[in-house]
Formats: C-alpha cells, sequence, structure tokens
C-alpha cells in the first residue's frame, strides 16, 4: 500500500510484479456485515468506494493500440481486454451487466490508455482523486508491450490484467491476500480468476449503504 499523492491518487496492479494500492475515503456501514476475511486489512482502513448501481453498466471504450503494435498481438490484445469486460458482469445482486463496450468515446464512463510499460512495476492502474464526497475516475492505463521487464506476457495475461482493474474500477481499491483471489496484487502468480472471495467482496460493497461515490474525470496523463 502506498500513501495519497498530492494530487492524482494512483490505484495500480500488476500481473508479473509487485503492485501497490491505495485506499480511499469514506465510512463503512458499521450495521453492515464484514467484508470478506482475506479483504478485512485492504476495507478496513479504507472506508467503501463505490458507484451507483444506477450507473451500470459502465461503458468501456477501448481505443485502437498504438501503431507500433503488429498483429497478431495487435487482435489478441485488443480481443483479451474486450472479454475481460464481461467478467464481473452477474455478481452484484440484480445487476446483470455491470459493463459494456461501446465504441463511442463521448459515451464511454471509462476509458483505457495504452502505454507501452510503466517503467516500474505496474502492468495496468486505475487513476484515481479524491476530493469531496467523490471519487472521480480518470480513466485505466494499461501496458502493451508484448514483453514487460524481461518476461514474455500471454493471452492470458492481458484477460487477467483486465479483469484485475475492472476490480478497482468497481471500487474494490485494496487487494486480496489470497494469491489465487483475482484481485490478489499478482506477484509471481499467474493463477489468478475471479473467485467467490472475489465476488463476495464486491458484493460486500455494494450492500454499504453510506459509500464515496464514483464519477468519471477527464483523463489526466500523470506523466
Ligand atoms: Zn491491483
Amino acid at each position: 500500500m502506498v500513501g495519497r499523492k498530492a494530487a492524482a491518487v494512483l490505484v495500480c496492479s500488476a500481473l508479473l510484479f509487485g503492485c501497490s494500492g491505495n485506499g480511499g475515503v469514506g465510512d463503512p456501514d458499521p450495521n453492515a456485515d464484514p467484508p470478506p476475511d482475506n479483504y478485512d486489512i485492504e476495507f478496513g482502513g479504507s472506508g467503501v468506494v463505490r458507484w451507483r448501481t444506477s450507473d451500470f453498466p459502465l461503458l468501456v471504450y477501448i481505443p485502437a493500440l498504438p501503431a507500433e503494435v503488429v498483429e497478431p498481438e495487435r487482435t489478441w490484445i485488443t480481443s483479451n481486454v474486450t472479454a475481460a469486460v464481461d467478467a464481473w458482469d452477474s455478481i452484484i445482486p440484480d445487476i446483470a451487466d455491470v459493463a459494456d463496450i461501446t465504441t463511442d468515446q463521448a459515451q464511454a464512463d471509462l476509458e483505457i490508455h495504452w502505454r507501452p510499460d510503466f517503467g516500474t512495476s505496474p502492468f495496468g492502474r486505475v487513476i484515481w482523486t479524491f476530493g469531496g464526497s467523490t471519487a472521480l475516475m480518470h480513466g485505466m492505463e494499461l501496458g502493451y508491450k508484448k514483453e514487460l521487464h524481461g518476461i514474455e506476457a500471454n493471452y492470458a495475461d492481458y484477460y487477467d490484467n483486465m479483469s484485475h482493474e475492472l476490480g478497482h474500477v468497481l471500487g474494490i481499491m485494496g487487494h486480496s491476500g489470497v494469491d489465487t483471489d483475482l484481485m490478489c496484487p499478482g506477484g509471481n502468480s499467474f493463477t489468478r480468476t475471479l473467485t467467490g472471495r472475489d465476488e463476495e467482496a464486491l458484493r460486500w460493497l455494494y450492500r454499504q449503504s453510506s459509500f464515496m461515490r464514483i464519477e468519471t474525470a477527464p483523463y489526466n496523463d500523470p506523466d
């Protein structure tokens, strides 16, 4: 976990490497059930940040990859990121459709910004700022270099990473301590999948009646 930066707070994650995240702010409902055990630390200090359920489905805009990305990577990165948008569907009670792809950039709730890499550890990250009663989400950055820090990525890695970042987008600010959970930071694990623990963490978030509301904000390149 890292502290909040002065202006922008980065919730990052890594597929292959270490990962840092940070807490949002907001007050958990003291009368609600506790979050899943393995998420206690993550939620305990970070409060509750989530969308209004009326905001769903979130519309995700995936721009074309930079020209330097050639086939077949061009197709398989995009197709796996696209497929991952469905990973969280039907987990929040009564919400069958959490996120969809849109080709209309102006309508997007979430826009992906391609970066060759991040120079350090993250393979993807969601950019947030917090102010007043809202959490502002500025978009998601995903790395597209197939070889990252000397380790070759594969198809499943892009699916896995996008699914993980969407967990952050939905409001899971922290990480699971169980390395097979999708919301585990990653590290050396190649076995992350969306587990019952991940699902329960999201359901817990969306049972809270007191929360900091997520809104979208213009993208600001952190560099
Ligand atoms: Zn993460």
